[in-house]
């Protein structure tokens, strides 16, 4: 007898395509991934076939097919809406980009563009030529070199510079970023050999001049302490001494900058992180740093420096593995292109949320409270994140809303489009209107409003 559970009214993946409703699936996701979602389908329903389960009908299956066709074309690398207050959110992608950043990267990307080509003499030209200009016009420096980030950076220079050959670094700046990115072992895949000297808290000139008369020394090294403080019990040279000390014993000196930053940071109330123009005038032989921080551009490591050390690092076999892209080159050109113009405050994204005023965004906060129920303003800090400036904070306001449940809320939340990613803080969740573009106010309270809806 036949029942509605018996297998053999399955569909046939055949019979499958030859429903009209199916064209439509293979317009929006072509046939190849449309017959595998069917036998993927078909088969899961064989697999769980009991004789008390009815057989799901064609239509079923179709609709069943296409969610599944749906979540397998869906991108994974999303938009997301930083109301976080955390600037330089490294799982958020660090710094957003500047609008001017954005046209062209447009404009080079759709077509072709002269990367490796000579237009004023039509022949091949060189890559290099892009940003280095801008860098060495914008530091001071005789020469300057980008690769794909700044861990690559600090590895071609360790690798051009010192391979096989000591490389003097106070223990305290023996650092780890995040990500694994670990002094020791950076330098041990370079073949360089670490030669440590000083305490963690404690380092003097003479632990330099020691070893630099001591030992055959290639290479000195500053690592900027990017992610954490030692306070305390300190001491540490003035860097234009060290230079100095070591410039006597012909030892060039690598300044790894991390962050690196144009702007004298304590015109916004915070400490004073390293410049690179400082760098510069102290006489740092090679500075290093990135170019997805503090700089606002893209992912980019970026070494300046004296020319013959930076002819070295050129020369060298890493250059080619870590060059950087077409997108990477234009869009550190266009973010530089602001620094010169003078305008970064105001056109880089990050620059314009530091130095963002505490009135303009208290009257943010308070347009977005109107809109949104069971919320009130309160104060609160920003912070500069990625890891840069630790324990730095900026004073700001906040939309602090009540609900009942608040991890569920920010689930809710991070299941918008664009998601919205924000923090709890004493059982309250908190908006930073610092870290959201203006541009996208409309949709963040819109969607914030839906989502409050719900948890009232
Ligand atoms: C962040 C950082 C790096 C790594 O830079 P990426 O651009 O993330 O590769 C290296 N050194 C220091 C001191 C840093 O702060």
């Amino acid at each position: 007898m036949k029942t509605m559970s018996d297998l053999r009214h399955l569909p046939s993946v055949d019979s499958l395509l030859n429903s009209p409703s199916t064209l439509n699936l293979i317009t929006q996701f072509g046939r190849p991934q449309t017959i595998s979602v069917f036998r993927e389908v078909l088969d899961q329903i064989r697999k769980e076939h009991s004789s008390t389960k009815t057989i799901p009908t064609s239509d079923e299956i179709l609709d069943f097919a296409e969610e599944k066709l749906q979540s397998r074309f869906r991108l994974t690398l999303l938009p997301v809406i930083n109301a976080t207050g955390t600037i330089l959110h490294t799982n958020l992608g660090r710094a957003p980009l500047s609008q001017f950043t954005l046209e062209t990267l447009q404009a080079i990307s759709t077509g072709y563009n002269n990367l490796e080509y000579d237009l004023k003499n039509g022949k091949r030209g060189s890559r290099s030529v892009h940003a280095e200009e801008l860098l060495t016009r914008l530091t001071g420096a005789e020469a300057a070199t980008v690769v794909n980030n700044n861990a690559g950076a600090v590895l071609i220079v360790l690798s051009a510079i010192a391979n096989r050959r000591k490389v003097l670094i106070p223990r305290s700046q023996l650092i780890e970023i995040g990500g694994g990115f670990r002094i020791p072992d950076v330098m041990k895949q370079s073949g360089a050999k670490l030669f440590e000297i000083g305490t963690t808290n404690r380092i003097h000139l003479s632990d330099y001049e020691n070893a630099l008369s001591e030992e055959s020394i290639k290479l000195v090294m500053r690592a900027h302490q990017s992610n954490f403080k030692i306070i305390g019990f300190t001491t540490e040279p003035d860097f234009a001494e060290i230079i100095k000390i070591s410039h006597q014993f012909q030892v060039p000196v690598l300044d790894d900058l991390g962050s690196g930053t144009f702007v004298d940071t304590t015109q916004f109330g915070l400490t004073h992180e390293p410049t690179i123009q400082e760098s510069v005038v102290a006489g740092a032989d090679l500075i290093t740093f990135s170019g997805d921080k503090l700089l606002g551009g893209p992912q980019a490591g970026i070494i300046i420096g004296k020319k013959e050390l930076i002819q070295k690092i050129k020369k060298h076999p890493l250059a080619r593995a870590l060059r950087p892209d077409k997108l990477t080159l234009a869009g550190l050109s266009a973010t530089l292109i602001h620094y010169l113009k003078d305008e970064h405050l105001t056109e880089i994204p990050i620059w314009r949320m530091i130095s963002a005023s505490i009135d303009s965004i208290k009257i943010r906060a308070a347009a977005w409270q109107n809109q949104i129920p069971n919320s009130t303003v309160i104060p609160n800090l920003s912070t500069i994140g990625g890891g840069s400036m630790p324990e730095e904070t900026l004073a700001t306001f906040v939309l602090a809303v009540q609900v009942n449940k608040p991890d569920l809320f920010l689930h809710a939340l991070r299941e918008n489009s664009p998601a919205i990613v924000a923090r709890v803080e004493n059982d309250q969740v908190l908006f930073d209107p610092r870290t959201v573009l203006p541009e996208q106010d409309n949709i963040f309270i819109q969607n914030l409003s839906l989502t409050v809806q719900q948890f009232l």
